[in-house]
């Protein structure tokens, strides 16, 4: 068989970008939202169900899942903290919950108040509860690539997590490069190892562009395999517990360059780039795209009128 050259990319500016940003009124992200699905994504993370003292940005996710537009055919993804949080996702009726975890302890220590183990013992009611309601659950490991505590992540380490993970019935994987740590190298090295020891995983890339360094991972971990990414239209986004992490690759810029590579992504960079365009209004100290500064490769400018090369 052919090589597969597609990509189903995740829209995850709802819930990365927005907890990053000011408070956002619910009907402008519902606005928000809905000019988003417009451009052909097929699974959006659409929020996160945790605790409105903790992410007040995100308080408002249940009436934001009730008025949004929710075409047939994409998946809406949310975060779940605890049990709480996957009532209130069953509830509103998302398709998919996803918990998370840090790689390392000092990161799971600042994130979830308990070391990477013992958080991820509380996941089992949740597994136990999603398979009941036939709700999937996918699970994430931040920080996969590099811990800003601790720095790089023993290979063994990631293995443990993912042996734990599949005890647990979660097969389905998003290695996130939280802070930028990953260069291709590592990435290779990393999604190599992985697929090899769990070839029934799912895996995805989540990368955050902190060092510029994001595309190019992007394009390891697809020649070692990857088909599933996570982006954040206009690049918003971060982490609340990483210090001075930007944010996530921006979609314009995943999107055009794949797109570039002859990679087929099934969405529509003219519709992405207008809503980065929006967002970018609405928050100009905080969007972070190539394309949103250079433009298009393909849009071509007025050649200058010839004129004498000074020092010629
Ligand atoms: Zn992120």
């Amino acid at each position: 068989m052919a090589e597969q050259k597609e990509i189903v990319i995740t829209e995850v500016c709802p819930r990365d970008g927005f907890q990053s940003l000011p408070i956002i009124p619910t009907g402008v992200k519902v606005e928000i939202i809905n000019a988003i699905l417009a451009c052909g994504f097929k699974q959006l993370e659409v929020t996160s169900f945790v605790h409105p003292k903790a992410v007040p940005q995100l308080s408002d996710a249940d009436e934001v899942l009730m008025k949004i537009n929710r075409p047939e055919n994409v998946i809406l993804r949310a975060l779940i903290p605890n049990l709480r949080g996957l009532e209130r996702a069953i509830y509103a009726q998302v398709d998919k919950v996803k918990v998370m975890l840090s790689a390392t302890d000092s990161h799971s220590i600042n994130n979830a108040n308990s070391k990477t183990f013992d958080a991820m013992r509380e996941f089992a009611p949740l597994v136990k509860r999603a398979k009941e309601t036939n709700m999937h659950i996918g699970g994430s490991i931040s920080v996969a690539f590099g811990c800003p505590y601790e720095g790089i992540v023993p290979m063994e380490r990631l293995i443990e997590i993912c042996k734990r993970y599949e005890q647990l019935g979660i097969t389905e994987i998003s290695l996130a490069d939280t802070t930028g740590m990953a260069n291709p190298v590592s990435v290779k090295r990393v999604i190599s190892n992985v697929r090899d020891k769990f070839p029934d995983f799912r895996f995805s890339l989540h990368l955050h562009n902190t060092r510029g360094m994001a595309f190019a991972n992007a394009v390891a971990g697809f020649d070692e395999g990857i088909r599933d990414f996570d982006s954040s239209i206009g690049g918003f986004g971060g982490c609340p517990y990483a210090p001075n992490a930007s944010g996530n690759i921006s979609t314009e810029d995943l999107v055009h360059g794949f797109e570039e590579m002859g990679i087929n992504t099934n969405l529509n960079i003219d519709k992405i780039i207008e809503v980065a365009k929006d967002l970018q209004k609405r928050f100009p100290e905080y969007s972070d795209s190539f394309i949103l500064k250079a433009g298009k490769i393909s849009d071509l400018h007025l050649a200058p009128p010839g004129q004498v090369k000074l020092g010629e």
